[in-house]
């Protein structure tokens, strides 16, 4: 698996900065947004370093598949059931801050900070 050793989410895949698990396989860690929009946020990431959505590859297509599929499921699991919005920022543009990609899921009651 290859990592950057400079960027955070491959330092949290490896467990070197410590992060609140939502779910883990071979290929995905889903873990819980350090500064919450709302009852409910977490991140999935590829544990591949891919460093945003504009560097995908054709090869990438099955975990991000794996990624989308994973979401309704997990927001189930933590009692999420009115509804619930994903985003992935990209570029700097797109408001992306963390250059690891990632998919934001956001839900819970409203209000939410943003979003
Ligand atoms: P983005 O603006 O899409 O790059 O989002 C990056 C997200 O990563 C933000 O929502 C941050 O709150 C979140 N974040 C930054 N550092 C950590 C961390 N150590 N653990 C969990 N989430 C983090
Ligand atoms: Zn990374």
């Amino acid at each position: 698996m290859s990592h950057d050793p400079n960027c955070l989410f491959c330092k949290i895949i490896q467990g070197q900065i410590p992060s609140k698990k939502v779910y883990e396989d071979d290929d995905i860690l889903a873990f819980h947004d350090i500064h919450p929009w709302a009852p409910v946020h977490f991140l999935l990431i590829p544990k591949r370093h891919i460093t945003s959505m504009a560097e995908l590859q054709p090869s990438d297509a099955a975990v991000m598949g794996q990624m989308a599929v994973l979401v309704p499921r997990l927001m189930k699991e933590l009692g999420v059931t009115n509804g619930f919005r994903t985003v992935i920022n990209t570029g700097a543009d797109g408001g992306q801050e963390v250059f690891h990609l990632h998919m934001h899921a956001i839900g819970g009651p409203r209000p939410w900070l943003k979003g």
